[in-house]
């Protein structure tokens, strides 16, 4: 999924330190500027390396928030979201790649929990906790407290 980051302006730097990374990329390919550019075909391929590799990495990420206990609604205003569908806007943009389904170590139980999102009570979406998980409680009780009038759905 293609879309730009809600409210980000890139900037030089950002810009500098992608074009950093494709002749990083296409260098280790092997591929060296034609003078000041590198073949079409050679930034292709970078490119597509890249976005690969920041998918996967954004993914590790993802997995260590949620192992660290921040909230879908977290990871949604680093994506860029925010207001009270940050928590859907992010699981959308992670979860749709169907080879990827959020899968991270829940440090409160010792178990390897699979994550099906917010906008559902942790104990259907966060399966694999063991029993009397005190950090499935802690959600469940924080998921029934934002269902009331008022507050914004972590
Ligand atoms: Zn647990």
């Amino acid at each position: 999924v293609n879309r730009p980051v809600p409210g980000f302006k890139p900037t030089l730097a950002h810009r500098s330190a992608v074009l950093r990374a494709v002749a990083d990329v296409a260098a280790a390919d092997g591929t060296t500027p034609d003078g000041a550019h590198l073949p079409p075909l050679a930034v292709i391929r970078a490119t597509a390396i890249i976005e690969d590799e920041a998918r996967a990495e954004r993914n590790t990420s993802v997995r260590a928030a949620r192992e660290a206990g921040h909230t879908w609604a977290e990871i949604g205003e680093a994506l860029g979201y925010s207001g009270p569908g940050a928590a859907a806007d992010a699981y959308r943009v992670i979860a749709v790649i169907p080879e990827w389904f959020p899968e991270w170590f829940c440090r409160a139980c010792g178990r390897h929990v699979q994550d099906a999102g917010p906008g559902m009570p942790p104990a259907d979406a966060e399966t694999g906790h063991a029993g009397g998980c005190t950090r499935l409680a802690a959600a469940a009780a924080a998921w029934e407290a934002a269902r009331q009038p008022g507050t914004a759905q972590r």
